[in-house]
């Protein structure tokens, strides 16, 4: 289908946020698949989607990784490349006992809350994590040690330990900031000295705060990112709750024209995981009047890349 056919036929402006879309985190995974690929040849295996985003997947495949959902895929004796996501220490167990040789694209901000979670439970503190269950962060963050799981979207749960226990609580790094801090008002209610640390990344909240700004300006977000992007879906709800609607898109083929009926400001932002190329085909499409940025503008972070690859690239992934 033409994606043209689907866009307005009336003037648009578009308010366009920023920050918006790749995060140091998910510039550093794409970069390890690639320079994985250049230094140990094709294929290179990747455990779970790089990122959450189809058209990195696809990108990183064409060049010659294979993406699979489990360790126990990963032919004996391959590289295989652990998502940005994080995992369990069972999936590199798993691999130790397959000969795998493991690059691990790791987010730094995701390791920093396993490594949190470690100390804790050394310490002998009872550990909170507030989460989506299922979602692979999650997965690989209940897997570090013993803790308690709060989905707020199941309701808010919170767990009964003693009342001398000590409580530590952390969060996943994509979640909405305002249900994250309604949890943990109720975690504090229960235990009011819980320990508790901010855990949403400086991405999930920049982006978070310019869709805020974005949807007070609008009638209408068009969020561009995957349906299965954590930090794409908090972006959509973010602009839904000033009462305006918003769609989740990868790219203009999936946009429907009667949604800019009566519309003439249209919000646009994209998640942490979403290519500039993705945002870059909806606009063209729009061929909007003016363009109109909004936010406090890009980011200038930069994570390592892991020993194994330095040599190839100098010392970080570009931002
Ligand atoms: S969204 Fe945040 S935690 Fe996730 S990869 Fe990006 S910087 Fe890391």
């Amino acid at each position: 289908m033409n994606p043209t056919q689907n866009a307005p036929s009336m003037p648009i402006d578009i308010y366009l946020a920023s920050p918006r879309g790749f995060c140091a985190g998910v510039v550093l995974a794409v970069d390890i698949v690639e320079l994985a690929i250049k230094k140990y040849g094709t294929p290179v295996y990747v455990k779970h989607q790089i990122v959450h985003n189809p058209i990195v997947v696809a990108e990183t495949e064409r060049k010659g990784a294979i993406t699979v959902e489990n360790v126990t895929d990963v032919p004996e004796g391959s590289v295989v490349v652990f998502s940005a996501h994080g995992s369990p220490p069972s999936d590199y167990e798993e691999a130790k006992k397959r000969n795998l040789m493991v690059i691990d694209a790791t987010c730094p901000l995701v390791t920093r809350v396993h490594n949190e979670a470690k100390k804790y439970a050394r310490e002998g503190k009872k550990i909170i994590l507030v989460g989506h269950r299922g979602h692979q962060e999650v997965i690989g963050s209940t897997g570090q040690t013993d803790m308690t799981l709060i989905d707020e979207r199941e309701g808010i749960e919170v767990p009964e330990f003693s009342d001398d226990a000590e409580v530590a609580v952390l969060t996943q790094t994509t979640l909405s900031v305002r249900d994250t801090a309604a949890a943990i008002d109720d975690i504090k209610d229960r235990y009011p000295n819980a320990m508790v640390r901010n855990d949403i990344c400086y991405a999930t909240t920049n982006r978070q705060e310019a869709a805020s700004q974005l949807a007070e300006m609008v009638e209408m977000v068009l969020v561009i990112g995957a349906q299965n992007s954590s930090n794409c879906n908090r972006l959509k709800e973010v602009a839904e709750s000033y009462g305006i609607k918003s769609f989740l898109i990868n790219g203009p083929e999936e946009m429907d024209r009667s949604w800019f009926d009566g519309v003439s400001r249209v919000g646009i932002t994209s998640g942490a995981s979403t290519p500039e190329s993705s945002v870059a085909a909806v606009i063209e499409a729009i061929n909007p009047k003016n363009v109109i940025h909004i936010g406090k503008g890009d980011e200038n972070i930069t994570f390592r890349l892991p020993k194994e690859l330095e040599p190839e690239a100098g010392t970080a992934a570009r931002q």
